[in-house]
């Protein structure tokens, strides 16, 4: 039996203007940000969400930076602006659920 699994990804359709380190191209410290979601499928159903990758695209020359460890970079109350979607936990949730139903009944 052949089961369709793997990752993919979302973009969470928000962009925010940030100021931080200067881009190493020209110099100009405000960016762009934006970012997609990465979760876990079993036969295209979202099992559960894994990390979010930003992408930072200078405003001036346009260069596209990707960060993976995001909370060194970004201000931590920026990067809360780009919530998971709540979609993305209604398995784990279900899961918990129905493990716990086996418990107690
Ligand atoms: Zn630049």
């Amino acid at each position: 039996m052949i089961v369709m699994h793997g990752t993919k990804s979302l973009n969470l359709k928000k962009s925010i203007q940030i100021k931080i380190n200067p881009c190493v191209e020209c110099k100009c410290d405000t960016f762009i940000a934006n970012a997609i979601q990465l979760y876990k499928h079993i036969y295209f159903i979202p099992i559960f969400p894994q990390e979010k990758i930003f992408y930072l695209t200078c405003i001036k020359c346009q260069v596209v930076l990707q960060l993976r460890n995001y909370k060194k970079h970004l201000p931590q109350y920026r990067f809360r602006e780009f919530k998971t979607p709540t979609w993305l936990y209604i398995f784990p949730a279900l899961l918990i659920c129905f493990i716990l139903y086996g418990i107690f009944c």
